[in-house]
């Protein structure tokens, strides 16, 4: 991997886009005739006065991927069609403050535990630990994506990249021991790309200084048809999974695995995402739909295909690359339109899904699950890669 080969990052204060950027966004794309670019304006400040950024990414077909440093948020993400018109397929909102006020983890970084640990309780080296109950599926208490403050709620440390066929943003954060009642100096370095081939591609790395369960993921809410497209029930849908971790009224992991075979969750085959999704079976009813972890079937660790999405009326086609051993696919139950995202576009039911490359849910009480843990002298490592197309 090329990192750090050219810099080109400009700077423009107060502006949305200088004019290079903004013409670019309107062309279409294929042409292979654009300076790859990032730009940085302000984007407001945080609960605390500091200042977050926005970093605007262009690669050399005009696609466009915007992101902040507060939470390493994906607040644009612009794909073309079949086409070649860009569109863009992530929902999130135009401003940080609407970010700070109240979001279902738009497009942010998750961690330190991203999913669900029972009762927001783990013991860990003959210690309890105990962390902030900050969501109760079904009324029973858990605790969520890293708790009050998670990772998401954060400014990290960001600096732009410009390589000969990617551009990135590098992220980092020393998130201390006892954040969130964790434990361990938690040194995290990631790294987003969106390359020349119109990948988005998410490097994590983390080392600690005392063991820790760790287990971060990207909260991306896609909508491939675009953010304001309306529903989701219409991607056809292939994960490459023949069980999932059945879940309690609660959404914790009985601990069980559930062959998918003759049940709503089989997505071997490409399905459209709406045709099983209100079947009676007690899975969703406990999900209230699709919001369930998927085992993925012959996981080595390696960078293998997790799932492919696609959208029928843009064309455009997501294939989701990861070394993690899961997926959490959540088809946005709990939109309800009081989410007035982007350009004032009210995200109701099931207008966006989520792919969230993982580890298990509740791995630290669950000692048959791949763990989670991470020690002292050990480097925690994970990449996903979203691969857009059209067909
Ligand atoms: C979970 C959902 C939760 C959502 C938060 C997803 O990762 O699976 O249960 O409601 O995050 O917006």
């Amino acid at each position: 991997m090329t990192r750090g080969i050219m810099w080109c990052v400009c700077v423009v204060a107060g502006m949305a886009f200088c004019g290079g950027a903004a013409a670019v966004e309107k062309e279409k794309t294929g042409d292979q005739s654009h300076e790859s670019m990032i730009i940085k304006t302000p984007f407001g400040t945080d609960k605390s006065g500091r200042e977050a950024t926005l970093y605007s990414l262009v690669n050399k077909n005009g696609a466009v991927m915007k992101v902040t440093d507060y939470g390493c948020i994906i607040v644009t993400l612009k794909m073309p069609d079949r086409e070649g018109t860009l569109g863009d397929i992530v929902l999130g909102y135009d401003k940080l403050a609407d970010y700070i006020e109240e979001t279902p983890y738009f497009g942010a970084v998750v961690g330190r535990y991203g999913n669900r640990i029972a009762n927001g309780l783990f013991k860990l080296e003959g210690k309890t630990y105990e962390l902030a109950t900050n969501n109760d599926p079904g009324g029973i208490p858990c605790a969520l994506h890293g708790g009050e403050a998670g990772y998401d709620k954060v400014i990290w440390d960001a600096e732009g990249i410009v390589a000969d066929d990617r551009v990135g943003i590098k992220f980092h954060r020393i998130s201390p021991d006892g954040e969130e009642g964790y434990p361990g100096n938690l040194d995290i370095t990631m790294w987003y790309w969106l390359t020349d081939a119109n990948e988005l591609r998410i490097e994590y790395a983390a080392t600690t200084d005392k063991a820790t369960p760790l287990n971060l993921t990207h909260h991306g809410y896609f909508n491939l048809e675009g953010h304001d497209a309306g529903t989701i029930l219409n991607h056809k849908m292939m994960i490459a999974a023949d069980h999932i971790t059945p879940v309690d009224k609660g959404l914790i992991p009985t601990g069980k695995l559930m062959p998918v075979e003759n049940t709503p969750f089989d997505f071997r085959k490409a399905t459209a995402i709406g045709k099983r999704v209100n079947e009676k079976n007690e899975q969703i009813e406990f999900g209230l739909g699709y919001d369930h972890n998927f085992v993925l079937s012959r996981w080595d660790g390696k960078l293998r295909l997790a799932a492919r999405v696609e959208a029928p009326k843009s064309g455009r086609t997501m294939q989701v690359f990861t070394t993690e051993p899961a997926i959490q696919f959540y088809c946005g139950n709990f939109l309800d339109g009081s989410n007035i995202g982007k350009g004032d576009h009210a995200y109701e039911y099931r207008t966006g899904f989520c792919l969230e490359t993982q580890h298990y849910p509740d791995s630290p009480n669950q000692s048959n699950f791949p763990s989670t843990i991470l020690k002292p002298g050990e480097t925690y490592s994970h990449v996903t890669e979203y691969r857009f197309g059209v067909e």
